[in-house]
């Protein structure tokens, strides 16, 4: 297993990382003997970066991997978890949280601790407020958490808002070949490094949709250059020859799946596809967009709106839902576009003041098309359920 060193602490972390959210199932439940099995195959191969997270498997994915490692694996490993912003409106829900948490993993530590799913600058300021960000400091003080990060699923612009606003150690963000100029984007991989903030980087296959739901014409463009290679390992390598790039998560639902990945990540050096493969991949960007409904390339030159809307992130969710035939958009829709934010960005958010047609070099009819992704994407439950669900959470 090929690593790389954490620029901010000198860890050496494997290239590739466990996600803990996709485990294999049964009857609706974790297979424990199955995914126990896994999580220590994994650690014999060399894989020492764990992910995992409060919500995940309905509260059942850091007990399952709190569990596997007992017996010795605890310390051979790095734990990340991460504490859910939207069930914390005083520091004592996030104080329980924690606690629960070091419960559930059998451990006295977490290495890597995260504030989960950012959306946007207000949602940081929002826990900021509560005082989050001066307790993990203590809690790092007292060695209960080692480094302090977040996970990113919003606009550009607020990812850079983030990344400078508190020295992190570390963040995480969605990111590949079809994401290069979405979310966080390219600029926002370099940005974090140059800060000296090393980069996790999630949903490398977007929920594997880049391989179940690839066009045809995409899998003979890949299979035509090369056709010992999947659309799996073209989507990898194209992640980790970025050498910005320090851990990606896979969350490996079955056994062939870990060993593929395993595979692929002995053989994947940071710049080491050639022009001619990364030519490739325009090419393959190229046949998406004539796929996608909105011809919009995320270049974010009509942001920021007035309004709050992502724009590029409304019509990425929206593109998504024809081109991959994602089952799970609505939801996307609702977690990266601030349902549950300070903030809100989605596209019923738009007053119609036009001020960002004219810098369209596509020429979208911004306004137009955010009325059609409003009236797919979010119907008439959009606004009872979100709002239901903001006055729960005590949200303004
Ligand atoms: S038209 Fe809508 S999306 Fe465009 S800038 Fe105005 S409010 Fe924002
Ligand atoms: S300017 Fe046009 S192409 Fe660029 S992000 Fe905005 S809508 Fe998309």
């Amino acid at each position: 297993m090929l690593t790389r060193k954490n620029a901010k602490n000198g860890e050496e972390l494997s290239i590739l990382g466990f996600g803990c959210m996709r485990m294999p199932t049964s009857g609706g439940s974790i297979d424990e003997p199955r995914a126990i099995a896994m999580i220590h195959s994994a650690i014999k191969e060399g894989i020492n970066y764990f992910d995992t997270a409060y919500i995940y498997h309905n509260g059942k994915s850091e007990s399952l991997l709190g569990k596997a490692l007992l017996g010795g694996y605890r310390e051979k490993v790095k734990v990340a978890t991460k504490l859910p912003p939207f069930m914390v409106n005083k520091l004592e829900n996030a104080q329980k949280i924690i606690a629960k948490q070091l419960e559930r993993l059998q451990t006295d530590y977490i290495d890597y601790y995260l504030l989960h799913m950012l959306t946007d600058k207000p949602m940081f300021n929002r826990l900021a407020a509560l005082g989050v960000m001066e307790w993990l400091e203590k809690l790092k003080e007292e060695g209960t958490i080692r480094n302090i990060g977040f996970s990113f699923h919003g606009s550009k612009t607020d990812f850079e808002l983030i990344v400078r606003a508190y020295p992190w150690d570390f963040c995480q963000i969605q990111y590949n070949y079809l994401d290069e100029n979405n979310q966080a984007t390219k600029s926002g991989l370099q940005l974090a490094t140059k800060l000296g903030i090393p980069v996790i980087v999630m949903e490398p296959l977007r929920g594997g949709k880049l391989v179940t739901h690839l066009p045809e014409e995409v899998k003979r463009t890949f299979s035509s250059y090369d056709p010992k290679r999947s659309p799996v390992e073209w989507a990898l390598k194209w992640i980790w020859n970025h050498q910005e790039v320090n851990v990606v998560l896979s969350g490996m639902s079955d056994e062939a799946q870990l060993a593929d990945n395993i595979r692929i990540a002995c053989s994947s050096e940071a710049n080491a596809l050639s022009d001619e493969e990364l030519k490739l991949f325009e090419h393959v960007k190229e046949v998406m967009m004539t796929k996608t409904k909105i011809p919009c390339t995320s270049c974010g030159y009509c942001m920021p709106c007035p309004a709050g809307v992502d724009i590029p992130g409304c019509f990425s969710c929206y593109n998504d839902k024809y081109l991959l035939k994602d089952k799970m958009v609505r939801f996307r829709y609702l977690q990266t576009l601030g349902a549950l934010s300070v903030k809100p960005a989605n596209a019923s958010q738009c007053t119609s003041c036009g001020k960002c047609e004219s810098h369209c070099p596509q020429e979208i009819a911004i306004r137009k098309q955010l009325k059609t992704v409003s009236r797919e994407m979010e119907g008439i439950f959009y606004k009872p359920i979100v709002g239901s669900l903001r006055r729960i959470l005590k949200l303004k």
